[in-house]
Order: structure tokens, then C-alpha cells, then sequence
């Protein structure tokens, strides 16, 4: 039976689930984190594909990291380090000249200038204009989503300060946020650049992930929201030394030197709210017929908070 101040379950140690873990232990409630798999990490894993050969074996970049969160748990202290190559990203071209996209970007307007003049300047503008757009999107990326069923002060506070960030762009900013929002990439790209390598590379951050072409509708959001989170059109190199579970083996050190406890082997079927208590029932994922284990949340009070996706807070005020 845990006692009131563990009262808190994780479900799933993907990368998302330990960092919701170890801020949860920071502020008191270190939890119980159930991972079905064997290994932890989700999709940030590296693995032994063949004897001898380790590599990611899902998500190979690092670049969505949000730095904060790095710093505030202090993963470099727990062996974390990273790589970020000079070039961000060398676009072949069968027909002719190579692209390298520079996180200089000095360096990368030089390299277009040998493609086209016209794409290089305008490539200077488009990240000017990006860097405008960056204001109202980017608080977005970590603002907590409003419970929409129960907003409470914070969210309208939350929905006012993006009005206003909003209302500071000047005019031509603003309509750009408005307009490039529900376009396809292919044809924000088209609008600012000539060079078809250019354009598919900025193009290729709009469906990075989704389950879209760049013809879709709406494609140009995924360019400006991660813009966003970095500034840049195109995706940083960024990876961790030793692959991306590297950031889950820094994540895991963090997690358990803070009272977390970790259990894998441990598939989470169900979890059933009742007379002031969660019950989470789990059970080993492999078994054929394996035997239910079930662990009792006590609910001080009677109200259960927000459930939020496989993140089971329960309140222990
Ligand atoms: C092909 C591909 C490539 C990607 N490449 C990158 C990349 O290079 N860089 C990048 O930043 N992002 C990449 N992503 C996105 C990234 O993988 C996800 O955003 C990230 O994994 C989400 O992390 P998460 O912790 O929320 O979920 P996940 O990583 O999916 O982790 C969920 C965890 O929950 C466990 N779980 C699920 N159900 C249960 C249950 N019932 N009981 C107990 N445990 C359970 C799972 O076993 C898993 O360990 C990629 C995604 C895909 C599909």
C-alpha cells in the first residue's frame, strides 16, 4: 500500500513519462513509473540491433530536447553530452550542387549565394520573419493545455498574454502567422524560394513526423511550430552521445536518485476510480495469462484531478 505522499503513478517510461516523474519527485511526490517493455525509454532507446552494434533504435535526433528541462535536471551531471555538427543538414543534389544548411547562418546565406542570389536573401528574410512569429508561438511549446471543460483563472491569463504577444506584431507579421498557419509547405516554400532543393529541405520540417505530404493543408504549422521551439526553418543536428537513450539513461539516474521507483515488465490493463480511490492494475506484458496485480491510489477528498493522457495525478491535498 503506498503511503499518501507516493500517492502518484506514471504510466510509461518513455522519455515524456520520466521527465513528468522527476519533476513530480522534485516537488515531493516521487512516483511509481510502470513500463510494460523491459527496457525504459519509449521510442528513445538505444539498442543492440545485431551483437556488437548499438544504435537508436526509434528517434535518433535529439533536436526537440527543450534545453530547460535539460538544465533544471541537470542531465550533462549525469553523463549526458551532446553532438551538434556545424551542418545542419547536406541536401544532395544528383543534378548538380550539394546544399549544406549552416547553423551559422552567415555561412549558409554564403553557401545559397552559390545557388541562387535570389534564394539566398530572401532565406536571411524568411528567418527574420520567422524570428517575429517565434514570439507568439514559441510559449505555446510549454504552456500547460487548458482544461476546457474547466478553465480555470490561469488559462485565461494564459490566453490573454498570448492576445497580447499576438497584438505586438505589427501588422504584416501578424497576417503571416494567420495565413501560413493552414497552408501546405509546398506552397510557403514556393512563395519565398526558387531552388526545388531548398525548397523540399525547408519543406521536409512540415512533415517530419506527420502523417502528411507537403501538399497537405497545414503542413507550413509543423515548419513554424518547430521554428519555434529553435528558430531555425530547418531541424538541428543535434544528437546525444551514445544515441538517444543516452537522454533516457541520464533521465533514469535523475529519476531514481530522487526517490522514483521504476517498474518494468509491468503493463498497465486498467485503472478504475472508485469511493475515493484509484486502483492501477498492471501485469507482466509477456505472460500468456498473466497474473493481475493491482495498485490501490488513495484519494484524500473525493475529487480525482485532470486525467491527462497516460498521466495519472492523483491530488494528496
Ligand atoms: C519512427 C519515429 C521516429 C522518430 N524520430 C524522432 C527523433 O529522431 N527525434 C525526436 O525527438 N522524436 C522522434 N520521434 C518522436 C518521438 O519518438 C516521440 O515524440 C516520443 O517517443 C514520445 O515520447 P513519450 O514518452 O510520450 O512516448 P513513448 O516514447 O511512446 O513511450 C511510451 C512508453 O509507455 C509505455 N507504455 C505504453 N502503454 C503502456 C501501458 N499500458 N502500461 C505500461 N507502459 C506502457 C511504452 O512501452 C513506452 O515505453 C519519432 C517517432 C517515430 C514514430
Amino acid at each position: 500500500m503506498p503511503s499518501e505522499r507516493q500517492a502518484v503513478v506514471v504510466i510509461g517510461a518513455g522519455h515524456n513519462g520520466l521527465v513528468a516523474a522527476c519533476y513530480l519527485a522534485r516537488a515531493g511526490f516521487p512516483p511509481l513509473v510502470l513500463e510494460r517493455r523491459a527496457v525504459v525509454g519509449g521510442s528513445t532507446v538505444t539498442e543492440e540491433l545485431m551483437p556488437g552494434f548499438r544504435c537508436p533504435a526509434v528517434a535518433h535526433t535529439a533536436s526537440s530536447l527543450f534545453w530547460r528541462i535539460a538544465r533544471e535536471l541537470q542531465l550533462e551531471k549525469r553523463g549526458l553530452a551532446m553532438i551538434s555538427p556545424e551542418v545542419r543538414v547536406l541536401a544532395l543534389n544528383p543534378e548538380g550542387r550539394s546544399l549544406h544548411i549552416c547553423q551559422d547562418h552567415g555561412r549558409t546565406v554564403g553557401e545559397l549565394m552559390r545557388i541562387s542570389g535570389h534564394d539566398a536573401q530572401k532565406y536571411a528574410e524568411f528567418h527574420r520573419n520567422l524570428a517575429q512569429v517565434r514570439r507568439v508561438a514559441a510559449p505555446l511549446l510549454s504552456m500547460t493545455p487548458p482544461d476546457m471543460d474547466h478553465l480555470k483563472i490561469g488559462d485565461y491569463l494564459n490566453i490573454g498574454k498570448l492576445g497580447l504577444k499576438f497584438r505586438d506584431l505589427d501588422k504584416k507579421d501578424a497576417y503571416r502567422l494567420l495565413r501560413w498557419g493552414p497552408m501546405a509547405v509546398a506552397d510557403l516554400v514556393s512563395e519565398w524560394f526558387e531552388s526545388g532543393l531548398l525548397r523540399a529541405t525547408i519543406a521536409a520540417r512540415g512533415i517530419f513526423g506527420a502523417f502528411a505530404g507537403p501538399w497537405s493543408a497545414g503542413t507550413s504549422l509543423g515548419v513554424l511550430l518547430q521554428a519555434a521551439a529553435d528558430g531555425y526553418a530547418v531541424a538541428p543536428a543535434l544528437f546525444a552521445k551514445g544515441g538517444a537513450g543516452a537522454i533516457t539513461e541520464a533521465l533514469v539516474k535523475v529519476a531514481t536518485a530522487t526517490g522514483v521507483r521504476i517498474r518494468k515488465n509491468a503493463a498497465v490493463t486498467g485503472i478504475r476510480v472508485k469511493d475515493g480511490q484509484a486502483t492501477v492494475w498492471y501485469c507482466p506484458a509477456e505472460k500468456r495469462f498473466p497474473r493481475l496485480r493491482s495498485y490501490p491510489v488513495p484519494i484524500p477528498g473525493t475529487r480525482s484531478s485532470s486525467w491527462w493522457t497516460r498521466l495519472l495525478w492523483i491530488r494528496t491535498f
